[in-house]
Formats: structure tokens, sequence, C-alpha cells
């Protein structure tokens, strides 16, 4: 065995000599920026087949002779300081596995994982070298200590190292020096197999890594990546005693990252032309909105406004090293029973790395992240993503918007616009991305939208007027009664069911899954003769128009959108206090003048998009308001006539404090107030806010003077 190890180190040591010896000299140079050396799998195969081979099964002996023949060749160009790594990579494709697939077979062996990182610890130093001192002569042995697990004293006091020879523990003892042994950082990492390799609602599995050295600290929560590992068990421990069942792990090898967006999509040529077609027809955005949830009737609008966001307009990186993000965010408020959550799992479906979360999750991590301490990283903190980190470049529909706890409240707005999450928490420091497009749904906080209320339809559900201002489109969807439309609904409704398939028929085979079938083809009809696009073309569709198709605005459909802007300002609200419309606005109407001639593949934004643009966007406000569309009615939560009626009050006691330079007597007042038609119950009201928000005093119950 020790001579195979050596065989190992030497055939190691004439592999890095003949091919790596520029790139030693080089982790030599750039140390400790660099600090290990990728070697392709492949050129070892070419090197040496079955040593490549020996790799794969036998990898923890080859990964130590590998390391101890770089730090013997380190040691002879006089950089003993020095301890590289080295790291194989590209390995074959059979030794790829998914992480539910993972038996006792592969323990031992070094295999290849797709996934996505969901958790990541602190980073702690660790032993790697141990040095001890002899109790009795007083000499330094050095010791590998191979993993985390227990430190493991020297067995003698050995020869070979210059020591006394003498027996641990029979005749000697050993001492550790801390600060003559080697130390090396640690972290766990918790790893999730992809959503997109999992079908229908199953739930994606997890494995727990230890990354060490300088993988350590290197990867964020929402990264995906292909991780090299070798898979090794503990037994599980119950009562302070081992158990004779195993839990898996993985020690990280190699990390080799995904650069390409959305690369896990793949595109045959011919589905290439299938979507060239598509993108061709003339009825394009209409097929298109209409293949989103066909089930669902109505709504053709708020579909159309949801095709534009599943392929987005182009996140930009500007001169000044700002950023502008593409992606275009959506809010459904509605009464409840309107159909938002049915759209929002759809949208999460058919989007490529979609996710669908609710505000209320149960998860701690929630939408945004969440430092916890995890007892399966030996309780050390861990940082986990919610589901925006996870939903990266895809859409994340997220139900139940205005539930969502005070920490993801916090970070949203940082989440929606910079579209990443700086975290710094019980020594974890990290900044995750959250490049998704996020499509929300919110219900009223009084059960239904009440339309003759004071209090605009904004203002009545339980989010923030900054929040909701982050949003590119805020679609109203009431629940009224209108005999035509329910009726439609209602045939709509029972003739999808009477089109769905039973599902345990399907489960016992009997009955073919529709699904399956509609994914088959491209387009097919709906027994209402309706065509629609299957839900893996659109995917397809909207990974090789993402990945391929960057549009920008020619000067027409700038202008466009400017005169609208400018126009829609000029008009000014619904009072002349207010604005119609901000600056931010333009951006979204950019957005979506984008994605709409993205869909089309078209890398020019022209005039039709702009106005399909300028179109949803006027649809979208005067659905929310009605013809004087106002965002300082968004803002103050108040509609006109009550943000007057506040502001005549505190003219009235300004005037009279001027005139009396006395407290205003309340009867006094409530006599001027009456006088402006204002009733006295809703002068009481006001009284409080303005007392409330500090604009005045009480001195007396029957006195108030301003501040
Ligand atoms: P919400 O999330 O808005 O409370 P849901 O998505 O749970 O509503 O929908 C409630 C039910 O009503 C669903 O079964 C949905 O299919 C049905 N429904 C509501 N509106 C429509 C519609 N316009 N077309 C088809 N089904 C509808
Ligand atoms: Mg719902």
């Amino acid at each position: 065995m020790v001579i195979q190890t050596h065989d190992l180190t030497a055939r190691w040591r004439s592999l890095l000599l003949e091919q790596y010896s520029e790139d030693l000299h080089h982790v030599e140079v750039s140390w400790p920026d660099r600090q290990s050396l990728d070697i392709s799998y492949r050129d070892i195969e070419n090197f040496d087949p079955e040593f490549a081979e020996r790799i794969i099964t036998e990898p923890d002996a080859n990964e130590s002779a590998a390391n101890e023949a770089a730090q013997a060749l380190m040691r002879e160009s006089g950089a003993s300081n020095i301890i590289p790594f080295i790291r194989i990579t590209d390995l074959p494709p059979d030794s790829g596995r998914k992480i539910r697939q993972l038996r006792a077979d592969d323990i031992g062996h070094l295999i290849a994982l797709d996934a996505i990182v969901t958790k990541i610890s602190g980073v702690r130093p660790r032993i790697y070298q141990a040095a001890f001192t002899c109790s009795s002569c007083g000499n330094i042995i050095h010791q590998p200590q191979p993993n985390e697990q227990e430190l493991i004293e020297p067995i003698e006091c050995g020869e070979l190292q210059s020591g006394c020879g003498r027996k641990n523990r029979r005749d000697t003892r050993f001492t550790l020096v801390t600060d003559r042994s080697v130390m090396i950082n640690s972290q766990f990492i918790e790893l999730q197999e992809l959503p997109e390799h999992l079908r229908g609602g199953v739930q994606p599995e997890r494995i727990l890594c230890i990354a060490e050295h300088d993988l350590a600290g290197n990867l964020n929560p929402g990264d995906r990546v292909v991780v090299n590992g070798v898979l090794f068990v503990r037994s599980q421990r119950k009562g302070g005693k081992d158990t004779p069942i195993f839990d898996i792990f993985l020690r990280m090898h190699s990390i080799e990252r995904q650069n390409i967006p959305l690369e896990e999509v793949n595109v045959s040529e011919e589905e290439i032309h299938e979507i060239k077609e598509l993108a061709a027809r003339e009825d394009l955005y209409e097929l298109m909105s209409g293949s989103i949830a066909p089930s669902i009737f109505g709504y053709d609008r708020v579909k159309e406004t949801m095709i534009l966001q599943l392929f987005g307009g182009v996140a930009r990186k500007n001169t000044d090293g700002t950023r502008s993000r593409g992606d275009i965010h959506i809010l459904l408020m509605g009464d409840p029973g309107v159909a938002k959550s049915q759209l929002l799992s759809y949208m999460a479906d058919i989007s490529p790395r979609g996710r669908f979360a609710s505000g209320m999750s149960a998860s701690a991590a929630g939408l945004t992240a969440a430092a916890v301490q995890d007892s399966t990283a030996d309780g050390r903190w861990t940082l986990e993503a919610g589901a925006l980190a996870l939903a990266d470049l895809g859409v994340a529909a997220v139900d139940e918007f205005d539930k969502m706890n005070e920490t993801d409240r916090s970070s949203m707005h940082e989440a929606m616009e910079q579209q990443r999450i700086s975290i710094s928490k019980a020594g974890i420091n990290a900044t995750l991305r959250t490049r998704c497009a996020i499509l929300a749904a919110a219900n009223p906080k009084t059960g239904r939208f009440q339309a003759l209320s004071e209090m605009p339809f904004t203002s009545q559900i339980n989010l923030t007027p900054p929040l909701i201002s982050r949003f590119d489109v805020v679609w109203l969807m009431t629940d009224q009664t209108n005999p035509e439309r329910d009726t439609s609904i209602a045939n709509h409704i029972i003739s999808s069911r009477f089109e769905g398939v039973s599902e345990l028929m399907i489960e016992q085979g009997s009955s073919p899954d529709p699904t399956r079938t509609a994914d088959a083809a491209g387009v097919t009809l709906t027994q209402e003769g309706k065509e629609t696009v299957a839900r893996d073309l659109i995917r397809k569709f909207v990974a090789y128009a993402k990945r391929s198709i960057h549009p920008t605005l020619n000067e027409e459909a700038r202008d466009a959108i400017v005169k609208f802007y400018v126009e829609t300002r000029k008009q000014g609200g619904e009072s002349p206090d207010s604005v119609a419309i901000t600056a931010r606005s333009l951006e979204a109407l950019t957005r979506l003048a984008e994605a709409s001639a993205r869909l089309r593949l078209s890398e020019v934004a022209d005039i039709s998009d702009a106005e399909r643009a300028i179109r949803l966007t006027r649809t979208w406000r005067y659905e929310l308001m009605g013809e004087n569309f106002d965002w300082t009615t968004v803002n103050s939560g108040q509609k006109p006539k009550a943000r007057n009626a506040e502001r005549m009050v505190m003219d009235i006691i300004r005037r009279i404090k001027l005139e009396t330079r006395e407290d205003v007597e309340l009867d006094v007042l409530l006599e001027e107030t009456a006088r402006a038609d204002i009733p006295s119950d809703k002068v009481m009201d006001i009284l409080e806010k303005l007392n409330r928000e500090g604009e005045i005093y009480r001195p007396r119950h029957d006195r108030v003077s301003p501040n």
C-alpha cells in the first residue's frame, strides 16, 4: 500500500513535470491569490487512460498523491511555504450523477453533481497538517489531517522525521503546536438538485458538502455549479452513540461554474427553426398570450404583459458603473378567487428557472435570504437562499406577497431594483444575486376591494407605496358581477374540467397524460378550437430569445415613449398637486418595448413595440385608477379629495392662529370647517391624524395649535 502510494506520487510528479510545470510556476508567482491548479480530466486521459481511470475510483489516494507531488515540486524550487492543491475538472460524462440517484456504490468515487447552491456556512479554519511536539525528546512531528472529524495524533515519534522513535501513549505524549501547524479554510455548503431536472412538483433533494482551502468562501447561495467531489458517509448519531444508518456527504474536489445563462435548456437546430417560424407569425402576440394558462378565462391584457415579462427587457451596465435591470416586475392586486394563484403557478412552470413561492412560506429563508443556525452543519451559522436568489434569470412567482415577513420586506427594495441582496450576519458576508422577474399577487386587507372607499386601491393592500412603485405593471383584478362575463367564465371552467383527464386514470396508465401530449407537439388546438403553444416550446423559445436577442429602441420608438411621458405629465394627476407619471415609468416602458421586440426575435424595438408598451401601460393605469392616474395618490395613500380636506383643515388652523395669536378653540375651528363643507366627524379624524404626524398638537382637549 505504501509502495502503491509512492508509485502514485511518482506518477503525478512526472505528469506535473511533463505537462504543468508552467502552470505550477504560475501558481507560485500568483500565490496566495491563486492556490490551486486546475487539470482537465481529458488531458490525463490522453496522458495515461489507465491512470485516469484510477483517479475516478481512488480519488482520495490520488488527491493526496497529487498534492504531495505538487508540494514537493514547490519545495524544490524554493517555495516551501506554498501548498498548492491539484483540482481535476471536466470529469467524463459517466461520472455525472443527480443527487437523488446517489447510492452506496458511489461512495468513495469521484462524481460530478450539477446543482444549485442553497446554503453556505461561515468559513472556519481547520488543521490540515498538524505539528506535534514529543514530550520525551521535544522533536516536532508533522501529521497530515485528512478530515475535520477528529484530530489524528502521530503513532510514534518517527525516526524519518528525526524523532526518538518512542510510541505514542506508551512511551511518550504529543502536544499540538497550533502556530506551527498548517491551517486551511473549511466551509459547509448545501447543494440542491436543479429544479429543471424534476418533473411535476417533486421536492428537490439536497446534500451537504465540505469545501476546503480556496474552495471555501467561493460560492454564494443561488450559484449554479458543477461540483466534483467524493462521497463519504458518517454514521448518524443517536443519544451520543453511532447507529448503523449513515448520512452521505460530499467532499468537494473542484468546482466548475456554469456561466452561460439558461444553459440548462437545450434547443436543437430543428427547434430553433420552429421558434423562428413561430416568431414570424402575424398573430404571434395573441397566440403567445393565449398560451398562458389557457384554462383561465379572459385577462387578455394581463396575459399579454405576462408574456412580455417572460421574455424580459435587456439588463444594462451603464458607463458610470450603475446597472439598469431588464426584468419586468408585475403585481396582481386582486380579490380572492380571481385566479391569481393559478396564473402564478402557470408562469412559474413555463418560465425557464421559474419558481413558485408564497410570502407566507414556511421556510426560514423566505423570499430573500436568512442566516440560520444549522444542526446539520455542526451548528454553524449558515446563510440560506430564498426563492428570489434561486430563481436567478427566471421568473419568481410570489403568491401572498403582502404577507411576507419583515426581513423580506426590508430587503425587497434592493432585491427588486438592484437585483441583489447584501447580507452580513454572524460572520457571513455575501451578496446574492436576484436577477429575476417578480410576478407577485396580493389580496386586499379587508377581504375585498372597496371601490367607493376614500382609500385608493393601492392603499387597500398591505404594501408600502415605495414597494408598489418598484413594479412596472400593477393590475387590479376585481371580482365584479357581470352576467355576461360570469356565464363565459362558468362555461369555460366547466368545459376545461371536461377536457381534463382523471389523474388516477393517468397513474393507472389507462389514459394518456394531456400535459405530455401537449408538450410533445409544438402548437396544438384546444377543444374550443384555439391554438396554443406547448409549454416545452415556450420554455425553449424564452431561453433561446433571452440568450441570443438583445434589442435596443430605435429613434421612432424612443420618441413615442418620450412623447407619451411628457404628455401624461402635462396632464397632471387628479389634482394640481400631483404627478401623473414618474421617471421610473419611463424605464418600465422601455423594458416592455424591449421585451416586445425580443418576442419577435428582433434586435430593434420599433414603433410597434413602443406602442404595445404604451397601450398596455395606459390600460393597467386606467383599470387601477380611471382617467386620472396619479402617483401622488399611490404615495400618499389618499385620493385627492381626502388630501384636500386635510390641507383645508390645516390652512384654517394656521389662519385662525395668525389672527388670534392664540391656540385655536375647537368650536371655532368646527364652525369654519362646517362652512367649508367638511363634516365634523371627518375633521376629528383629520385632527387625530395631523396630531399623530406631528403637524399640530393639542394643548388641551378643546384646543389645537399648529406645530
Ligand atoms: P386567487 O389566488 O385569486 O384567490 P385562485 O387562483 O385560487 O384565486 O382561483 C380560484 C378558482 O377560481 C380556481 O380554481 C380558478 O380556476 C377559478 N377561476 C377564477 N377566475 C377564473 C377565470 N377567469 N377563468 C377560469 N377559472 C377561474
Ligand atoms: Mg390565491
